[in-house]
């Protein structure tokens, strides 16, 4: 970066091939490379995102093993748990769907909920270092490891108000896979791992389709050309995980199996991988 001086006005001056630029001509952008690597805060930090619906709506019986594992896993891996909305999010979306809201109340109303089940599972694991965070608190996260913390953030990414209308109807689009993806991304997270209530991906909804293939591992950009009718993980996870720069696969495993979460974050293929093929 060169700083200089106009020698009309004398005013200081950035030389920067930004200078001058709409920052929307694509030839532009094209012709924009720059070989910096980016930035990885937690290279060895795995997001592990607690499914709403799939395990925390279990209550005790999905939830209590699940705590367990991540606090016998506490002291071996730097973790930082998401939360999924759940039941209780589509109930909300249902009513505010009937009243006309727009996608941007109706992202706040989930907020909320996802924040309800980090405030419950950030108390389970109280006892084993775990500490409710809020998406603020991203840059202390160093220091909450350093005191060998847990910490428990709401999956629901902040887009709030400002949600993006879907195609159609009015269910935001960016949900809590997309926030936990997302977090994993800004932070340049090992690993991104969801548990959830199925072995991974099949190539239907196994509760309502019992002809399904299970799929161990798959492309992203594959999956979007397959254009299942249902899938596992929120659709735009996909599509942002082809753009991501530091995070290139997630990891989807059955958190009602035990030991699968250890497994994962040894770094085992334990469920279904879905990674960057473009
Ligand atoms: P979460 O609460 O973690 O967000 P969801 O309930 O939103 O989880 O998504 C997980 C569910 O997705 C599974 O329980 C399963 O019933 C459903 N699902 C839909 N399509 C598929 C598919 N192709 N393969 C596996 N599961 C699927
Ligand atoms: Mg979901």
């Amino acid at each position: 970066m060169v700083l200089f001086r106009d020698k009309d006005s004398q005013r200081l001056h950035v030389d920067s091939r930004l200078m001058g630029e709409s920052l929307v001509s694509q030839s532009f952008i094209e012709n924009l490379k720059y070989d910096v690597k980016q930035f990885r805060s937690f290279p060895d930090v795995s997001v592990i995102k607690i499914g709403g619906q799939s395990i925390t709506d279990l209550g005790a019986r999905g939830v209590l093993p699940v705590i367990q594992e991540i606090a016998e896993n506490a002291g071996k891996h730097r973790m930082i748990v998401s939360t999924g909305g759940g039941t209780r999010s589509r109930h909300i979306y249902a009513i505010a769907m009937e009243l006309g809201m727009p996608v941007g109340i109706i992202s706040k109303l989930g907020q909320s909920v996802s924040e309800q089940n980090a405030l419950m599972i950030s108390t389970l694991l109280n006892p084993y270092g775990g500490i409710k965070v809020g998406h603020d608190d991203i840059p202390k996260l160093g220091g909450y490891f350093a005191q060998g913390c847990t910490p428990v953030i709401h999956g629901m990414p902040p887009y709030g108000f400002w949600e993006h209308p879907p195609q159609e109807g009015s269910i935001p689009p960016n949900r809590t896979d997309v926030g936990a993806f997302l977090l994993a991304e800004v932070i340049g997270a090992r690993q991104c791992v969801y548990i959830k209530d199925e072995d991974g991906l099949y190539t239907d909804n196994p509760k309502k389709n019992p002809e399904v293939e299970f799929i161990p591992r798959i492309g992203a950009g594959e999956l979007i050309d397959m254009n299942l009718d249902d899938i596992i993980v929120e659709r735009p996870v996909l599509e942002i995980m082809l753009k991501a720069r530091s995070i290139h696969e997630i990891q989807i495993i059955n958190g009602l199996k035990p030991g699968l979460i250890t497994r994962a974050l040894q770094g085992e293929h334990v469920g279904t991988i879905i990674f960057k093929d473009r």
